[in-house]
């Protein structure tokens, strides 16, 4: 269990600075050779900066406050939420990857979690910069550790436009990622009835 959890202290970073990121931005313009005048680019940078502050909301967000089991409610078979769609940012490229995150648990004591609750973790997570494996073992981790369920699955499907777009153009190429904890891990049946699930196979 602990080698899937990153030792990294929580700080808080710091509010976003728009003017800089817009800096950045006329940089980048001017590095291509574009004119700054034109009057498509004129509000380019300011734009630009607010979508950067969008994609990496996500970094001012705790997401364990997602991880509230809803009162009263008592469950104990498997929990199956597919096609959570996700858009985050790649950190090596600063280029979008966009996809669907699943994501399987098996409630212990009948915890469970309201099904915006799992959107919003997976959400407060890909907005930030990611790579998606550390996507997907996030979101698994801070699952297992908030709710304490029996297991925990995740899988994301995305596609990386650094990846579609550019090098080696891989159109509609999907990378799958996967994060199995607990009784997902010690049980492959359990682990392989997820997965049809997921699958949307029976
Ligand atoms: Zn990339």
């Amino acid at each position: 269990m602990s080698k899937f959890t990153e030792e990294k202290p929580e700080v808080m970073p710091r509010p976003v600075d728009l003017d800089l990121i817009a800096q950045g931005v006329r940089l980048i313009l001017e590095g291509i050779g574009e004119d700054l005048e034109r009057p498509g680019l004129v509000d380019t940078p300011t734009r630009v900066a607010e979508m950067f502050a969008e994609l990496t909301s996500g970094m001012r967000e705790d997401p364990t406050q997602h991880v509230v089991p809803l009162p009263g409610d008592k469950h104990d078979e498997m929990v199956i939420v597919k096609d959570i769609s996700i858009a985050s940012m790649c950190e090596h490229h600063l280029a979008p990857f966009v996809g669907k995150c699943h994501i399987a648990y098996i409630p212990k004591q009948g915890r469970i979690l309201g099904i915006s609750k799992l959107a919003r973790l997976a959400e407060t997570f890909s907005r930030r910069l990611q790579l998606q494996e550390r996507l997907t073992t996030d979101i698994a981790n801070t699952l297992f550790e908030g709710l304490k369920p029996l297991g925990v699955m995740v899988v994301i499907e995305a596609e990386h436009t650094c990846m579609t777009l550019r090098g080696v153009r891989k159109a509609d190429a999907k990378t799958v990622t996967s994060a199995v904890l607990g009784g997902f891990r010690s049980d492959p049946r359990t682990r392989a009835e997820a997965m049809a699930l997921i699958k949307g196979k029976e």
